[in-house]
């Protein structure tokens, strides 16, 4: 084993800026509180931070934005490793494969693959880190086209608990590959992942808004569409009830709204016609029922979709609840706007459905240890604590929708999706479980990290 020289580590504690800087998260309801933490920019520093854990007989945490802080298993007592790694995203146009340096967000891959007429399966957000992401599963706007985002891993580079830097691929360490691949974390500090991408020339992309008021028709009919929508459209419907901040039109703020957001990928230039006419099939049948407030939908680059949902940059307080439902038909459409819906008194910011189905609920051949979704829709909804709004007040409402919605709930969770390590979560079978465990055994005989996230609080 080569030796590393533990000076390259400058361990943080609390009260040093440098603490701040590593502890920082996007989810401010969960805040990371280890006992010391480093941001660690080189493998070197990684290989240094983990021999100084175990030197110190510390449990390792790994994070890179924290925008799944409030999923993960707490931290107390650890030394928290921050992925920053330098370096540029690689792009293998011939191949179709970005390499991305941990620490990298999902805007500067769309952004380095655009120029090659290539994507990759990224989610609604620029700011989520890549790594996180893919680990849990990754669930894009392309994934009802190209299937669950992790399938398209091709490869990850790794320092485990011995201080080594690996790389797990189909051919070499198989069975850690398998592991990595949404087997709940834990298996060592990924310093670079290999994914896939996909031909895009153009989307159809953006927002519809309508007040809630027209909310059951809209759903309604949204919901039919969705039974046999085309792959290449993905999309999601929510109530929102928009705070009146500068940075949201006052349109949006003046009450309670659905959105109907998504995309409509369209692989080549030829295809545009045939894009627009998929969009049209969606989005013609609800201007119909009731104008829209505000209406963003339109052919543009794939950078777009990055906006089409609208997610908050600035840190925030989430907190929500997440399930995955199986069909729900007119009556589950009734029983969530009961519980969503104007006049219920729902203080959650954001609360509904994301389309399923198409290859998201594909088995992968050759995927790791979560591979696709056997679920017509994920839901999820959040509020933001604030004013008279508590904490407990969020969640008691989660509480009402989640009973509300229990004749649809199929018992699974998506593990990007779950938004408190406190909610049930379902993502992989017992087998698939002790499987994950094994390998975990294996590379981390002495548990420095254990797994990230609590992966199967019910197997199934
Ligand atoms: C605004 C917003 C929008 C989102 N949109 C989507 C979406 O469209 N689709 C979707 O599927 N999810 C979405 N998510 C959820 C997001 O994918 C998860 O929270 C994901 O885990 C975030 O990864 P991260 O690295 O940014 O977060 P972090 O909180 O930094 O990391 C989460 C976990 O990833 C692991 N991890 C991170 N870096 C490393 C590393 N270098 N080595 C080893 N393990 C590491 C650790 O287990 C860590 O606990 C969204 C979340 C937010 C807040």
């Amino acid at each position: 084993m080569t030796t590393v020289d533990d000076r390259y580590t400058s361990v943080a504690l609390p009260g040093d800026p440098a603490f701040a800087a590593a502890t920082h998260v996007f989810n401010l309801a969960a805040p990371a509180e280890p006992a010391a933490a480093l941001t660690a920019r080189t493998v070197e520093e990684v290989r240094a931070a983990v021999a100084h854990a175990r030197a110190e007989g510390l449990p390792v945490r790994v994070h890179t934005t924290g925008h799944g802080s409030a999923a993960s298993r707490p931290m107390r007592g650890s030394l928290l490793i921050r992925t920053d790694l330098g370096g540029a995203v690689e792009i293998d146009a011939a191949r179709r494969v970005a390499r991305v340096p941990a620490g990298t967000r999902w805007g500067a891959v769309v952004e380095a693959a655009a120029a090659h007429g290539l994507t990759p399966p990224h989610g609604s957000s620029p700011d989520v880190g890549v790594v996180g992401y893919l680990l849990r599963g990754g669930m894009s706007f392309y994934s009802r086209k190209v299937g669950l985002a992790v399938n398209g891993v091709r490869a990850v580079e790794l320092v485990t608990a011995d201080g080594e830097l690996l790389r797990a691929d189909a051919v070499t360490e198989p069975d850690l590959f398998w592991a990595l691949r949404g087997g709940g974390g834990g298996f060592g500090v990924v310093t670079a992942i290999e994914v896939d991408l996909f031909p895009v020339a153009r989307v159809v992309t953006g927002a519809a808004f309508w007040p809630a008021a027209h909310a059951s028709r809209l759903l309604k009919t949204w919901r039919r569409w969705t039974e046999d929508a085309p792959w290449e459209v993905a999309t999601s419907a929510r109530i929102m009830n928009l705070p009146p901040l500068p940075e949201v039109p006052p349109v949006l703020a003046a009450g309670p709204v659905l959105c109907v957001d998504g995309v409509v990928l369209i692989e080549t230039e030829g295809d545009v016609p045939a894009g627009r006419a998929q969009a049209d099939d969606l989005l013609a049948p609800l201007r119909a029922l009731a104008d829209p407030v505000m209406d963003t939908w339109q052919l543009t680059a794939t950078s777009g979709v990055l906006e089409a949902h609208m997610d908050p940059s600035d840190p925030v307080a989430i907190i929500g609840d997440h399930l995955l439902l199986s069909e729900i038909g007119d009556d589950g459409v009734d029983e969530l706007l009961r519980v969503i819906g104007e006049g219920s008194g729902s203080p959650l910011i954001t609360a509904g459905l994301r389309q399923l189905g198409g290859a998201y609920a594909a088995p992968h051949p050759g995927g790791g240890a979560l591979t696709h979704f056997d679920a017509a829709f994920a839901y999820s909804g959040a509020g933001v604590p604030g004013g008279d709004l508590t904490t407990e007040d969020i969640k008691a409402h989660c509480a009402r929708v989640r009973e509300a919605l229990t004749p649809w709930d199929t018992g699974r969770t998506a593990p990007t999706f779950v938004e408190s390590q406190d909610q049930p979560q379902r993502h992989l079978t017992q087998a698939q479980v002790e499987a994950a465990d094994a390998v975990r055994r294996r590379v981390d005989p002495t548990a420095l990290f254990q797994a990230d996230t609590m992966l199967n609080t019910t197997a199934l």
